[in-house]
C-alpha cells in the first residue's frame, strides 16, 4: 500500500503556492485515486496559513494530511535549510511515493533529500499512471524518446515537469495544519536579497501563455533592400512589453552575432541560446506560439512539440510552416503586422 506526498513551497509573495507546486498537488490527488492511496500534502515556507487553505480541499478525505513547516528560515530557497525542511516533512510523512515540482528551490534539494532517506530520485516526470505498479513517463534525446520507468525501490521521488499537469483549483477552506519540527543546521549562506532583471531583459517566462518566435528573417534584407535589425529589435520587445509572451528564436537568428567590437554580442542584444527552440534548443510548453520571419524547418519544429495553437507569419508560401506546421499562417510581411499589433496592444492598454 503506497502512501503519497506531494512536497509543495509558496511563491515570493510567501502566502500562495506555487502554480508549479498546485500541479505537483492535481498530479498527487489523481494518482492518490488511482491507488486508492493516503495522500499528504508538505508545505514549506515562512508561515502561511494562505497557501495551506489553497491546497486544504486535496486533502479533504479521510487519512488525508497537511503538513508544514514553517519559520523564516524558509522563507528564501538555500539549500541547508530547505534540504532540512523536506527532510522532517518527508520522515512525518512515511511516505513511499514523493512528488514535488521540478522548481529551481526543489531541483536543487531533491536528490539530497532523497539520499538522506535513503530513496531514489527521478527528474523531469511529464505524467503518471498505475495498474500493478506506479508507471511514470519522461522524455530523453532532446524529446525524442519517451520512456515509461517503474521502480520498486522506496522512497520514490519523482520531480514534475512545470505544464504538465492542471493547477490544482478547489475553493480555499481552513486547513488543519499539522507543524512539523525541524532542527535546523548551521547556516553559512545568508540570503540579502534578490536582484532580478527588468522585465523587458527577461524574455524566457515558461508560464505565459504564447511563446513569440523571431527568425532569422528579422535581420535579413527586406524588400526595400536595407536590413532594419534596429526596428526589428524595439518592436519584437515593444510585442513582449505589451503582451507578456515568452521569446523563443530560431537558432539562425540566436548564432549570428554583431560584428565589431562586441563580436560575442547577439545581432539582437536581449537574444541568447537560451532562447533558442528545436532540436538543439528548448522544447517549451505553451498555449500558443506564433513564429515570425522564420521558415519552419524540421529541426526548428520539433521544439515546437508541445506549443498548442501555431501560427506563422513569413513571407514565403512555401515556407515550412505552410505544409502542416501550423493551423494558421500569414503570408505577409511581419514588420508592419508586429507594428499593427503592438498599436492596437498599446491602444487597447491605454
Ligand atoms: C543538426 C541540426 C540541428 C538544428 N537544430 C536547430 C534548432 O534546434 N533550432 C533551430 O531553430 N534550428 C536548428 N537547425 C537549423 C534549421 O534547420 C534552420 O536552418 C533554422 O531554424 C532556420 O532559421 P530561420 O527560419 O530563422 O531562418 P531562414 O531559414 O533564413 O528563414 C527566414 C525566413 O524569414 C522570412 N522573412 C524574411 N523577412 C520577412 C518579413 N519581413 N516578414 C515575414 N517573414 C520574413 C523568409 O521568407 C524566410 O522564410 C538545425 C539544423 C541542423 C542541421
Amino acid at each position: 500500500m503506497e502512501t503519497i506526498l506531494v512536497l509543495t513551497h509558496v511563491d515570493e509573495s510567501g502566502s500562495a503556492l506555487t502554480k508549479a507546486s498546485l500541479e505537483a498537488v492535481t498530479a498527487g490527488v489523481e494518482l492518490a485515486r488511482q491507488l486508492s492511496a493516503a495522500l499528504t500534502i508538505g508545505i514549506l515556507g515562512p508561515a502561511s496559513a494562505e497557501a495551506a487553505n489553497s491546497a486544504a480541499g486535496a486533502v479533504a478525505a479521510p487519512g488525508a494530511r497537511l503538513l508544514a513547516v514553517s519559520g523564516e528560515a524558509f522563507a528564501q530557497p538555500r539549500y541547508a535549510t530547505d534540504a532540512a525542511g523536506c527532510e522532517a516533512l518527508c520522515r512525518a510523512a512515511q511516505a513511499s511515493i514523493v512528488l514535488a515540482p521540478g522548481s529551481s528551490r526543489f531541483v536543487r534539494v531533491a536528490a539530497g533529500v532523497a539520499h538522506r532517506l535513503g530513496g531514489f530520485l527521478d527528474t523531469h516526470i511529464t505524467s503518471l499512471s498505475s495498474n500493478d505498479c506506479v508507471d511514470a513517463t519522461r522524455w530523453f534525446y532532446r524529446q525524442r524518446v519517451e520512456a515509461t520507468i517503474s521502480r520498486e525501490a522506496r522512497p520514490w521521488f519523482l520531480l514534475l515537469d512545470a505544464g504538465t499537469h492542471a493547477a490544482f483549483a478547489a475553493e480555499p477552506a481552513t486547513a488543519q495544519v499539522e507543524a512539523v519540527d525541524v532542527t535546523l543546521p548551521t547556516t553559512r549562506t545568508t540570503v540579502e536579497g534578490l536582484r532580478s532583471p527588468m522585465r523587458d531583459a527577461q524574455t524566457i517566462r515558461p508560464d505565459a501563455q504564447l511563446l513569440f518566435v523571431a527568425g532569422a528573417g528579422w535581420t535579413k534584407k527586406q524588400p526595400d533592400g536595407q536590413i532594419h535589425v534596429a526596428e526589428a529589435g524595439q518592436l519584437i520587445l515593444a510585442f513582449l512589453r505589451l503582451s507578456g509572451a515568452s521569446l523563443g528564436s530560431s537558432k539562425s537568428l540566436a548564432d549570428q552575432k554583431a560584428e565589431g567590437p562586441g563580436e560575442e554580442q547577439s545581432v539582437l542584444p536581449f537574444l541568447s541560446h537560451m532562447n533558442q527552440i528545436g532540436q538543439t534548443g528548448a522544447t517549451p510548453r505553451h498555449a500558443k506560439g506564433l513564429s515570425t520571419c522564420c521558415h519552419g524547418e524540421e529541426p526548428h519544429v520539433v521544439g515546437w512539440r508541445f506549443v498548442g495553437e501555431r501560427r506563422a507569419i513569413s513571407l514565403d508560401q512555401n515556407c515550412g510552416w505552410t505544409r502542416g506546421k501550423a493551423d494558421v499562417v500569414y503570408i505577409t510581411d511581419a514588420f508592419q503586422v508586429i507594428a499593427k499589433v503592438n498599436e492596437l496592444l498599446q491602444a487597447r492598454r491605454s
